[in-house]
């Protein structure tokens, strides 16, 4: 069975097809600027080159056009005819609480989906227009959507709600979600695996720390807390976004600078214009930030050491909330190749069983391991994530779930 993942973003369509009888990538790429002069397609099949071409792109549409004749271009291409195409599984952004679990694509549900446009502005529409390029261009085809909010449905109302007046979750669905979903599914099924037990024996912290970062707590298989929220801007620092602060600075910088009226300035203030990138002036890169404090820059250290010591605070506390763990998990950009970041977060978390192997945390590799000592009560893990393949698996579930009803 073949699995094609679609991620659209607002100019962009990423793409993926798996060979599901071994999991393996077949061919993948993306299509970037779609809309903009600079659009252009890369691609690449497993066992050829990468190809790259500057293109007009004018809609998601034809950014799904090009895909498709890509994948059935007869001298290249990786299928010899559409219908080898089980399904089309989608990364949708926000579920809002209308959604706890993959969905086949339906009329209704895409109704439904409209009504989560407004909970994820940026997202969710370009998602929708991914779904609509697919049913245009594969209308045989069925179609998953798989939400990055799911997985963090099973969190208990305590742990979700906002302590603002009740008529707001009511009216406007305001609570935390949380975000990242797929890849802490992802990964705490691959810990489990890894630890050799079941997931419904075990404790888990997941630490998704690339340019946007989030922290899970995972009981049992289920989300007892995670870190960011409503939208993906709180919880620890990240790239560009504040994480958490005191929401009374955004009411207070409001009425100080006029600029700031205006809500979507101070949105992006807070989404594109903080975190590393706001705190150094220099870049929201780790890699950059890293090598500026090597040669003595106070506000790149400053940067770094906020992200590690926001990310340990939500460690320690999701430790108590569980507690005790099993296992603590580092994957995405930064959590799987940054060592010195994941050094100085595990520093003197010893009261917490938590003891890394400096010598094995400065491997660099891309292969799933331990970094824990072997005296180390929690065992420390890096496991690269893979969103879409867990996508994939999601989507020929739902397809064959649904096949037998
Ligand atoms: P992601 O959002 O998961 O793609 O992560 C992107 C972030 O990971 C980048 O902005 C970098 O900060 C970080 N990153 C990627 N590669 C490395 C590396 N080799 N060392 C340190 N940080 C890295």
């Amino acid at each position: 069975m073949k699995v094609l993942v679609v991620n659209c973003g607002s100019s962009s369509v990423k793409y993926t097809l798996f060979e599901m009888e071994n999991e393996k990538k077949i061919a993948w790429g993306l299509v970037e600027c779609v809309g903009l002069p600079e659009a252009y397609y890369k691609r690449q099949a497993i066992n050829a080159k990468e190809k790259k071409d500057s293109l007009k792109i004018t809609s998601h549409i034809k950014a799904v056009e090009l895909i498709i004749e890509d994948l059935l271009d007869k001298e290249t291409g990786s299928i010899a005819n559409i219908n080898e195409i089980a399904v089309v599984g989608h990364r949708i952004v926000h579920g809002s609480d209308k959604f706890s679990e993959s969905v086949l694509l339906t009329e209704e549900v895409k109704k439904e989906l409209k009504e989560c446009f407004s909970i994820a502005p940026l997202h969710n529409p370009a998602n929708y227009d991914g779904i609509l390029a697919v049913e245009k261009m594969l209308p045989k085809i069925p179609s998953v959507l798989v939400f990055d909010t799911a997985f963090h449905q099973t969190m208990p109302d305590y742990a979700y709600m906002y302590a603002i007046p009740y008529e707001y979750y009511e009216k406007d669905h305001i609570r935390r979600y949380g975000f990242h979903g797929t890849s802490h599914n992802y990964v705490s099924q691959r810990a489990a695996s890894i630890l050799g037990k079941p997931l419904s024996e075990l404790k888990l912290i997941t630490a998704h720390l690339g340019n946007g970062s989030s922290i899970t707590a995972i009981d049992k298989g289920k989300v007892i807390d995670t870190s960011m929220g409503f939208t993906p801007l709180p919880g620890v620092v990240m790239g560009t976004r504040c994480g958490d602060i005191d929401p009374a600075i955004i009411y207070y910088i409001l009425n100080k600078y006029p600029q700031y009226k205006d809500g979507d300035n101070l949105n992006t203030l807070m989404n594109k214009k903080s975190g590393l990138l706001g705190i150094s002036g220099l870049s929201a890169d780790v890699r950059t930030i890293v090598k500026a404090t090597e040669t003595g820059n106070k506000k790149a250290k400053l940067a770094f050491e906020m992200l590690c010591y926001s990310v340990k605070k939500y460690i320690s506390a999701y430790y108590g909330i569980l507690n005790g763990i099993d296992g603590l998990v580092f994957t995405a950009g930064i959590g799987e190749n940054s060592a010195s970041i994941r050094e100085l977060i595990c520093k003197n978390l010893h009261a917490l069983g938590i003891e890394i192997d400096i010598n094995k945390n400065n491997i660099t590799s891309n292969e799933e391991r331990f970094i824990s000592t072997q005296e180390s009560k929690v065992k420390v893990m890096i496991i690269p994530t893979n969103e879409e393949l867990m996508i994939a698996r999601e989507s020929k579930l739902c397809l064959l779930s649904a096949e037998k009803v």
